[in-house]
């Protein structure tokens, strides 16, 4: 069996990726090896290799896949051989055909959700269901505003929303990105790369401002988002893709209506086993049932790991991405 690994051994741009080849892994006792189908893009995957998240050098890189179990370690129960599972970390390392992994990190892939659809979404649904359900307080008939309402997070976080319920605000660049936003329910898009977004959402609110914001884009939208808010609404700022927002005047939140600012990380809402299995319950209800279904933009081959890279940092790709060893 061939086995390859993207490695990192300096921080940079798409060309810091680095493939070494070698010996399919073995696991270890309480591990599983698994061979990927299918592994999932992800934003964060570009703070790492860049460095706007520290990582140990040399690292892997990649936090979500999916595939099928063919070893089992020592003391592992309640898996088989040919198991279908996904992962969303701890570690990186998911760009690789095979890969080593506590089993207690795995979850088992119900059948109505393939392997390509896990590996382009538990990551970004789980961040999804952990804003969404637990992070804010999201009432049916509120109106809440999406950040990159076509990306990958984005999609899944609109339709998320309408299933609960509520009028979904979405921002985007393009025109193929306004369709996408609207196919996935969005009851008004702005196109934030022509207009100002705050004066648009007074008046899709009639002034009030939405309760929450729900921000990846970070740095060129946070005073947007602010803008946007109603008094003592919830900014949950949780991405950076156009930058981290850093100086912040905690007197602002003050001035724009005594408002509430999260930085959440999804590790934080999946950390008890109780709450992982009540999460990805409902991820895999929401996904199953198809009130949200994955759009899976672009296919890359493992290798153009770097040009899918390129292309979700330059705003060209929809949906998600996968990676396909
Ligand atoms: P996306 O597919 O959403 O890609 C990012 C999108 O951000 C782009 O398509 C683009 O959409 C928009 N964008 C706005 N400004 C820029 C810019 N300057 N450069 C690049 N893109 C820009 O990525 P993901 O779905 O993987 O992730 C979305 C966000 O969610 C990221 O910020 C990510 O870090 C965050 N995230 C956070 C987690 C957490 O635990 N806190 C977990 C998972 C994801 P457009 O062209 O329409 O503007």
């Amino acid at each position: 069996m061939n086995f390859i690994s993207a490695r990192i051994t300096q921080l940079g741009g798409p060309e810091a990726i680095e493939w070494v080849e070698g010996d399919v892994p073995s696991p270890g006792p309480g591990e599983v090896l698994i061979e990927h189908t299918a592994i999932g893009l992800n934003f964060i995957d570009t703070y790492h290799r860049g460095g706007l998240y520290p990582i140990e050098l040399p690292s892997g890189l990649g936090l979500e896949a999916a595939g099928r179990i063919i070893a089992i370690g020592e003391g592992v129960s309640g898996y088989h051989e040919g198991d279908r599972v996904a992962s969303m970390g701890p570690g990186l390392g998911a760009y690789a055909t095979h890969r080593v992994m506590p089993a207690d990190a795995m979850f088992k892939l119900p059948d109505d959700v393939s392997d390509d659809i896990a590996a382009a979404a538990i990551l970004k649904a789980a961040t999804t269901e952990g804003l969404v359900e637990r992070c804010a307080d999201v009432k049916p008939g509120d109106t809440i505003l999406v950040h990159a309402a076509a990306g990958g997070v984005g999609l899944i976080m609109v339709q998320w929303l309408k299933a609960k319920g509520v009028r979904v605000i979405g921002t985007v660049s393009s025109d193929t990105k306004e369709k996408l936003a609207r196919n996935a329910g969005c009851d008004l898009v702005i196109r934030y790369d022509q207009v100002e977004i705050a004066p648009l959402v007074r008046e899709f609110t009639h002034g009030a401002g939405v309760p929450v914001v729900f921000d990846g884009v970070g740095k060129d939208t946070f005073e947007a988002s602010l803008d946007s808010m109603s008094p003592r609404g919830l900014l949950v700022s949780f991405g950076n893709a156009s930058g981290p927002v850093d100086g912040v005047n905690l007197g602002i939140l003050a001035q724009k209506g005594s408002l509430f600012v999260t930085r959440p990380t999804l590790m934080h809402y999946y950390m008890t086993p109780e709450d992982r299995s009540a999460g990805i319950a409902r991820v895999w209800d929401m996904l199953g049932s198809g009130k949200v279904k994955v759009t899976i933009g672009q296919t890359y081959a493992l290798r153009d790991a770097a040009q899918a890279h390129i292309d979700l940092e330059a705003r060209r790709t929809t949906g998600s991405t996968i990676l396909k060893p």
